[in-house]
């Protein structure tokens, strides 16, 4: 008897239409006129109740939350809170159901300031689903499915719509240098896309010689606690890696290859939510990417005459989501909020001095979701050469886990052109005073970003 009552006990499982929502902040959005919940997308999933037997039920509940883990720290305090909580009950009111598989629909609204899938140093925010049935009659207890994993990703572009191209140019006098520009530009400016970094420089007053030329990404997390405190952990600052020339050679006609492995693509466990960056929607067990290999510049980069112009161009690319992650979007509740500066490091020496200088110059950058392929925003395209079969859906593939080689063939002719804009003759600052002016500073000082204090202590991150 006992053991019988085991094996005829009600269970409940859930299927979700996606597992990964993509959401757009109402900030991006020009259009004012629309009812905001016109914007924000839906999840679509079925309940399944398998009953061994015929069943009074009670009510049917399916909740959707979101949680946060933060801690911004070593002697911060560390704090669980809900970001978003959705319920749903279907009131059956102990109606007799017959013993067999019955599935209950549902659709949840995901609000398009929904905090986005995180995880960090700094804590983690994940979504899920999960569905209780509860019986009429004491004999009988509740069941439950397990939860499901919803991974919600911020994108600065509607739904539909393809990334905007990055093309961002600073221009900067520097005293020793004479007047720099710098240029970034990248068809989709994302967490591990290719960004086309360039220097020009209009010719120094005195002759110079470029020691070396770098550009980073400094990540700065905001972590904010449900009592309004706000803490800001300690920058850190992740160097591009250089793609060597011959990779960056783009054979666009080249279709791209899709796992046709009997593996099942790395996806996560749907079982349980994520616990280990392992289950992310990045990671791919099978199909390895080829790790960049980084290439290097000659050393020194160039000497330079008095008023001797000097142009670099090279394609690098941002760090994966292991170490960099998305910009949070305004008019995002995220409670752990990262903002990027991307910047360009110059390290230079004087005709007859002892010590190298730097010159330091960045901007803050939106860098979207290694996620938002246009692939998967839009609808997919397939390839005569892609195989029949699918056995990993498109959107599991995030940029992190795209090899180089794939990243040039699908940028690396936008990449190309981008680096060999032809740059002004001649250079003009209007209005500028000697605030807008750098006198450069000596290796042994601290690197300082200018005009932002919250960057000032700022660690290299290995990665
Ligand atoms: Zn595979
Ligand atoms: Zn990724």
């Amino acid at each position: 008897m006992v053991l019988g009552s085991l094996f005829t006990q009600p269970s409940l499982s859930l299927t979700l239409s996606e597992d990964m929502v993509f959401v757009h902040p109402s900030q991006f959005e020009p259009d004012l006129l629309l009812p905001s919940t016109g914007r924000d997308p839906l999840i679509f999933g079925t309940a399944l109740l398998s009953l061994p037997s015929a069943k009074a039920v009670n009510k049917i509940r399916v909740v959707f939350e979101g949680l946060c883990d933060a801690s911004g720290g070593s002697g911060q305090p560390y704090e669980s809170s809900t970001t978003l909580h959705k319920e749903l009950e279907i009131d059956l009111k102990g109606e007799i159901i017959e013993a067999g598989d019955h599935a209950f629909n549902f659709s949840f609204i995901v609000p398009s300031n929904t905090a986005p899938y995180q995880r960090c140093n700094y804590g983690r925010t994940r979504h899920s689903v999960k569905a209780t049935a509860s019986f009429a009659g004491a004999f009988t207890p509740s069941v439950s499915s397990p939860p499901i994993a919803v991974y919600v990703v911020a994108s600065p572009q509607a739904a539909g719509e393809v990334p905007l191209p990055a093309d961002i140019s600073i221009q900067h006098f520097s005293e020793d240098l004479g007047p720099v520009g710098i240029g970034f530009a990248s068809p989709h400016l994302t967490v591990a896309s290719l960004v086309n970094v360039r220097v020009t420089m209009l010719g120094a007053p005195s002759p110079v010689q470029i020691l070396s030329i770098d550009s980073f990404v400094t990540q700065q997390y905001e972590i904010q606690y449900t009592n309004g405190k706000v803490h800001h952990p300690k920058a850190k600052r992740y160097i591009l890696r250089k793609i060597s020339s011959t990779d960056s050679t783009p054979s666009p006609s080249l279709c791209v290859p899709i796992c046709t492995g009997s593996c099942n693509g790395g996806q996560p466990t749907s079982q349980e939510l994520p616990l280990a960056p392992a289950s992310s929607p990045s990671s791919t067990d099978c199909c390895p990417p080829r790790p960049d290999l980084p290439s290097c510049d000659s050393n020194p980069l160039a000497a330079l005459d008095a008023e001797q112009g000097f142009h670099y161009s090279r394609t690098m690319r941002v760090p994966t989501d292991d170490h960099v992650r998305p910009t949070t979007l305004e008019g995002t509740k995220a409670r752990i909020r990262v903002s990027h500066k991307l910047s360009v490091e110059v390290r230079y020496r004087l005709a007859g001095a002892e010590q190298d200088k730097i010159l330091f110059i960045g901007k803050d950058m939106v860098i979207g979701s290694c996620c938002a392929l246009a692939d998967s925003l839009l609808l997919p395209s397939y390839s005569a050469c892609a195989p029949k079969t699918i056995q990993r859906p498109l959107h599991m593939r995030c940029y992190c886990s795209t090899s180089l080689k794939e990243m040039v063939d699908r940028d690396g002719l936008a990449l190309q052109r981008a680096g060999e804009i032809q740059e002004p003759n001649s250079f003009r600052l209007l209005g500028a005073d000697a605030g807008s002016k750098s006198p450069g500073f000596t290796d042994t000082g601290t690197p300082t970003l200018r005009g932002s204090p919250r960057y000032e202590m700022e660690e290299l991150e290995e990665y």
